[in-house]
Parts: C-alpha cells; sequence; structure tokens
C-alpha cells in the first residue's frame, strides 16, 4: 500500500473546497459524471482507431445510491497506478491561495474545472475503484477522507472502467435521496452522448410500483440539436422544443445553428411569441459544452435581445471559468455572438421573403423582439430594415419603403418632411385618428411596449421623416403645409375667453388655451398634447437616460378653441351680451391710465434711472399700479362670468372628456348638468 499526501504544498485545500459556493455543491455530480463519460468516449476512439483490440461491451455509465453513498461507474479507459497517481495526487492547484483566487468569483460560468475534486464538497470520504484498459493492469483502489492524506493500493476488479464512491457528509444528505439525484441528472446531464443509467424503470403491478430489470436510462444521447439539419424534420424540432419547455406555447420559427470554423457553434434556436413584458422571458436559453449543461443564463454571451429567444447553444469555445464582464471582450465570444446575431437576421429575412403573408400574421408576436434588436443592436437593425414591418389601423403592413411611398404624397409638411402619423391607443384616441384618415391621412398602430424607443431611434436615423401622435395638434397644424393659419377671433377677444376658459380647467394640469379656425364640422374644442414634451415624458417614465427633467415637470396641454364653431361663437356673444356694458366700462377707465403711463415712461426712457426725480418715480409705480389694477378687475369679472356659465363648462368638459380627462366628481358633475340641460 502506498501512502502519501496529496501535492497541497502549503495548507490544506479540503475545507475550501467544501466551503466552495455553497449553493454550486450540486455541480460535482455533472463533473463526475462528465469524467465518465470522457473515459468512455476516449474508450471509443482508441476502439475505432484500432488501438483498443478488446470488447466494447456495455458502456452504459451507471448512476446509484445505495444507503450513505453514491457511486457512479464506468466501463471507459480506466486508470492505471501511475495515473491515479498523476491525475489525482497532483492537484492543479500549487496552494489554497491560488484555490481562493481562480474560483472565489461568483461569477463564474458553472465553476467548470473543479473536476473531480468536487466530489469533497459533499463527501466525507471518496473511493476509487479502477482498472485500466491497457493489457495486463492491475486493478487499484484510491481513497481519502478528506484529508491531504490519501491511500492507494491494489484491489479486486475484473471489469475494465472506473467506480466511484462518495461517502456523503452529514450536511450534504439530500444527495442520497433519490428524487434528488434524478432531478440533478435531468438539469445537467440529460444531453449527455453515452447512455446514463440511474437505477431500473419502475412499472405499476396491482396498485404498486415495482421495479422492472430494464435500465432507466436519464439521457437522450443524440439530441436534435448535434443531428444534421437535412435528417431533421418540423416534428422533430417541435418535439425537441417541447422536451426543453414542457409547459411551453410552440414557438414560431427556429434557425439550426451549425458552425465549425473559425469556433465551434451548434444549436437550435425558437423564436416564441413574445408580446409583452420583456424581463419576464429572458434567459431561457441553456448553454452547453460540448453536450454537458453549463448554464440557463447566457446573459453576456449572446447579445441582450437574443436572451428573448429559446432554445440551446452548444460551444466549446466559450470560455467557462472566467467572470461574465470579461466574457464580452472574450474574442471568439464576440465571434460567436456576431455570427448568431446574423444567422438571426438572415433566419428572418429569409421568412419575410419567402412567405410574407405568413410573416405578417406573426408580425405582432415577433415586433417586440425585433424592435428590442434594432434599439440595442446596431448591426441587426440594419439587416432589420429589410423586414420590419409597419402597421396601421386598418392592419395593414407596410415596409419603411413601402410606407414611406404610401404617405409622400399626403403628408410631406412644408420643411419637406414627411410626417408619419400614429396612435398609441386606437379607442382613447378615436377621435384624432377619424379626423386624420378624413383629412386623407394615414395612421400607424404604435401600441407595442418598446414603439417609442423604436421611433425616437429611426428618426435618429432617417433626416425626412418626423412621427407625431394623431392627438398632438389640430388637424390643421399636424402635417403643416402652409406658413401661416387664419385666426378669426381679435387679440382682446382671445385674451377675454381666455380668462373664462382657464376658469373652467383643471387646476392640477397645465393647459394653454388657443384659438383655430377649423371649420363648423369640427369638435368646439380639443385637447392636444405637444409631441415633443409628451415623449419626453414618457420616455422618462420609461427610464430613458438623462430625460429625468422631462419627468418633473407638470404634464401640459393645449385646449384648442375652434373659433368656426356656432356654439363658441355663441359663447363669445353671450359673454358680450352679459359683460359687455362693465367691460366696456373698465375699458374707458384702462384707456387713460394706459396712455398716461406711456406717455411718461417715453419721456423717462433716456434716463438713467438715478437721474429721475423722486416724484416722477412715484407717479409711475402708482400709474402701473392703476394699470394692474383695472386688469385684475376685468379678469376677475370672466373669471367670475366663466365658472357659472354652464354652456362653456360643458365645451371644456367635452373636450376633456373625449380625452378621458374628465374624472371623478368633476364627471359627475358633468353628467348632471348634461342631464339637466337635456330637460
Ligand atoms: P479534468 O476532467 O478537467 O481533466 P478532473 O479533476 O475531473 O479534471 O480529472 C482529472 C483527470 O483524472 C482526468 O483528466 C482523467 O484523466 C482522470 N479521470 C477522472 N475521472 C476519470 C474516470 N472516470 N475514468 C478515467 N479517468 C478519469
Amino acid at each position: 500500500m502506498q501512502k502519501g499526501s496529496i501535492g497541497v504544498t502549503t495548507e490544506n485545500i479540503f475545507p475550501i473546497i467544501k466551503k466552495f459556493l455553497y449553493s454550486d455543491h450540486e455541480i460535482f455530480l455533472r463533473e463526475l459524471v462528465a469524467n465518465a463519460i470522457d473515459a468512455t468516449q476516449k474508450l471509443k476512439t482508441l476502439a475505432a482507431n484500432g488501438d483498443f483490440k478488446g470488447e466494447l461491451g456495455d458502456v452504459t455509465v451507471r448512476v446509484s445510491l445505495d444507503k450513505d453513498k453514491l457511486i457512479i461507474s464506468d466501463h471507459g479507459i480506466g486508470m492505471t497506478a501511475e495515473e491515479v497517481d498523476k491525475y489525482l495526487n497532483q492537484i492543479a492547484f500549487s496552494s489554497a491561495d491560488e484555490f481562493i483566487k481562480k474560483y472565489n468569483n461568483q461569477s463564474i460560468i458553472g465553476h467548470f474545472g473543479l473536476g473531480f475534486y468536487s466530489a469533497f464538497m459533499v463527501s466525507k470520504k471518496v473511493e476509487v475503484l479502477t482498472l485500466s484498459h491497457q493489457e495486463g493492469a492491475k486493478a487499484v483502489k484510491w481513497s481519502c477522507d478528506g484529508s491531504p492524506e490519501y491511500q492507494l493500493e491494489d484491489a479486486e476488479k475484473t471489469e475494465r472502467g472506473t467506480e466511484i464512491t462518495l461517502y456523503i457528509d452529514d450536511e450534504s444528505k439530500d444527495f442520497l435521496e433519490e428524487a434528488r439525484i434524478g432531478e440533478l441528472l435531468r438539469k445537467y446531464c440529460r444531453y449527455l452522448p453515452v447512455e446514463i443509467a440511474f437505477g431500473k424503470q419502475k412499472d405499476w403491478k396491482d396498485g404498486k410500483q415495482v421495479e422492472t430489470d430494464k435500465d432507466n436510462i436519464i439521457n437522450d444521447t443524440n439530441p436534435a440539436w448535434t443531428r444534421k439539419p437535412a435528417d431533421l424534420k418540423e416534428d422533430d424540432y417541435m418535439a425537441f422544443y417541447r422536451d426543453l419547455y414542457p409547459m411551453q406555447e410552440d414557438p414560431m420559427f427556429y434557425i439550426h445553428l451549425n458552425v465549425d470554423y473559425p469556433f465551434n457553434l451548434t444549436g437550435i434556436l425558437y423564436f416564441p411569441k413574445i408580446k409583452s413584458n420583456i424581463e419576464f422571458q429572458k434567459n431561457k436559453i441553456q448553454l452547453y459544452s460540448n453536450q454537458v449543461y453549463v448554464t440557463d443564463s447566457v446573459e453576456g454571451i449572446v447579445p441582450d435581445f437574443l436572451t428573448l429567444l429559446h432554445g440551446v447553444l452548444d460551444s466549446p469555445d466559450i470560455p467557462l471559468n472566467v467572470s461574465r464582464s470579461y466574457l464580452q471582450s472574450d474574442a471568439n465570444v464576440k465571434k460567436i455572438s456576431g455570427h448568431i446575431t446574423k444567422k438571426v437576421a438572415d433566419r428572418l429575412e429569409e421568412i419575410f421573403k419567402k412567405d410574407r403573408n405568413n410573416f405578417e400574421q406573426k408580425w405582432d408576436n415577433l415586433k417586440l423582439f425585433i424592435e428590442y434588436g434594432v434599439v440595442t443592436d446596431e448591426k441587426f437593425a440594419e439587416r432589420a430594415e429589410k423586414f420590419y414591418l409597419y402597421k396601421n389601423t386598418d392592419n395593414k403592413y407596410f415596409t419603411f419603403d413601402e410606407y414611406e411611398k404610401l404617405i409622400k404624397g399626403e403628408q410631406t409638411n412644408k420643411d419637406k418632411k414627411i410626417v408619419a402619423l400614429y396612435t398609441t391607443d386606437v379607442d382613447a384616441q378615436y377621435t384624432f385618428i377619424e379626423a386624420a384618415k378624413a383629412k386623407g391621412y394615414d395612421v400607424l398602430n404604435l401600441d407595442g411596449q418598446l414603439d417609442m424607443h423604436f421611433i425616437n431611434y429611426l428618426e435618429s436615423k432617417k433626416s425626412d421623416i418626423r412621427f407625431t401622435r394623431v392627438d398632438s395638434d389640430v388637424i390643421d397644424r399636424l402635417i403643416q403645409k402652409d406658413d401661416h393659419l387664419p385666426v378669426t377671433l381679435p387679440q382682446d377677444q382671445q385674451d377675454d375667453m381666455r380668462s373664462v376658459f382657464e376658469a373652467l380647467l383643471p387646476q392640477n394640469g397645465h393647459f394653454n388655451v388657443s384659438y383655430e379656425s377649423i371649420g363648423e364640422q369640427a369638435s368646439p374644442m380639443l385637447i392636444t398634447q405637444n409631441e415633443f414634451m409628451r415623449r419626453m415624458k414618457d420616455m422618462s417614465a420609461m427610464g430613458g437616460g438623462g430625460m429625468n427633467f422631462y419627468g418633473t415637470l407638470p404634464d401640459s396641454y393645449n385646449l384648442v378653441v375652434n373659433t368656426d364653431h356656432p356654439l363658441v361663437k355663441k359663447v363669445i356673444g353671450e359673454k358680450d351680451n352679459s359683460l359687455g356694458e362693465e367691460l366696456e366700462k373698465l375699458s374707458s377707465e384702462l384707456t387713460p391710465v394706459e396712455t398716461e403711463l406711456k406717455s411718461l415712461k417715453d419721456s423717462l426712457k433716456d434716463k438713467k434711472e438715478d437721474e429721475i426725480e423722486q416724484t416722477q418715480k412715484d407717479k409711475r409705480t402708482d400709474l402701473q399700479k392703476q394699470e394692474d389694477d383695472i386688469r385684475n378687475r376685468r379678469k376677475e369679472a370672466l373669471t367670475a362670468y366663466g365658472k357659472q356659465n354652464d354652456l362653456s363648462k360643458q365645451l371644456v368638459d367635452l373636450a376633456l372628456l373625449a380625452n378621458n380627462m374628465l374624472k371623478g366628481e368633476d364627471l359627475n358633475r358633468f353628467i348632471r348638468r348634461s342631464v339637466e340641460m337635456i330637460h
């Protein structure tokens, strides 16, 4: 018997291994099974090359539980005593310090490379019984109880291969439960290339579960992504999807990736239906390395938008023992990520070209994914231009070029910019949409989660197009074709009526009153919201960087008064009737004060402030006070008038109602007032 110390020079490494990343202790199983598969594959290769002449026999890898033991056995190449000494006694780390430096990084993907020694994370003692495939080899048994001391001795074993026995420690008892081991095998080993048996298949007999003599094989050794696309049918792809995601709705399309130069990459990516809530959809892609499961988080390996896809990526060329941030700068990872992006775009373009109808039908479920790609990935955005679709309120779909052609004639403004009109809510903005259509304009439906980001992006790329929401202005100003629009109301009337209407508008929002001549058929009053301000506020609400300033501003709206409308004319006429005399009186009081103040200011305008006599300064202050006072009285009179004017109130409320802005008590009062008016 040989005794010795494991090649750790300074400290005992086992306590560190045991403590290391507690939550990931379960990976020991993957490491040991992967070693068993490797040993089997190596033997198969030797046999195929004629370097191993014996019988391969049954090469199933077996995992079993026996009281306090977990046993993993294979019929692979096995190890000679020298090999055991070389591979198991010389830990690759010369000190505990180095070990910690290498592994104490929480972001290591899957913590690959810990290998055989991960067995000590869960065991108080490990035994390795092995017989090499080499002719005349003698079986050996290595054992170690978690201290640096090991034992190596001759042993009895007639079958080629390795059997590893873990004496599970008291803190890790859950690894002795059949269900737990079954679950872990399914998670990490389900697509490994050599059959793995975990106990026997079970059957129901007389209402009881009984073991059969058939092996319970837990893996698919030949999963779809490892096969040639030519050998697979649509059904095979769908069956594999269901195997991966049993509870999910079928995907829309898939891509089979298969590259072997300049890097190795295989995999199948599926396009699920994505309607809303991007975050919920992320991180369903599983990453494998030569069929060994690594992680279900491919963040940092593929561009963020691609994490919305489902499926499997398998690449031994993705470095697995580095941090995520390092990963993104790795040359191979960059190439792989660029390749996948290109393949995804190519596939979408192919479907669009081959079967546009089908593509259009799936568009609503694809759009969010594509927009996410467009606004976050320059390269993808360029490619997506060929197949990105714009959908209008008649549910027709257009590419950018097609849409530009469609609206160019009617929707070019005086600055030669094409104005694309859109709605974010077909029901809420119905009146405005109808008005736009009646005018011969087309309206796009942009009600998606990322649409606002998308149009911002597009406007930054294309200088000849602007997006304007249908309710951001009155129809004639929406796409302004002349410099001047006629205004029919004299300035003093505008000012008077502004005071009347302002008295009737909600006090919590900021309203600007303006007057437009928009025809007798249009509504008497409309509420619009400036495109720029609204978009900035929306973006800041969505957390757009640097937009917080806009988020703090109050909402601001325009109350547009249609001076052509008979009811507006009536309201103005009534104001003149009931307030005319009073206002005239105030005017006649104001005129002399105004004139005097003006001539005084004129006479003083060439003098510096300290050259003006005090009496004159006092006079000026007094006149200014009188003028302000008369104006205030005028405003007060108009406000008081406005407050009790039911017709004006009704018109303002109707405009608020049309924008879904009349709520609570105000809405209740409006209804009561309407009923009274109908009486
Ligand atoms: P890695 O697998 O990364 O090389 P391990 O610590 O897991 O590191 O294993 C070290 C070596 O021990 C392996 O490279 C292999 O040569 C040998 N080995 C481990 N398990 C087995 C096994 N089941 N059969 C034969 N050789 C094995």
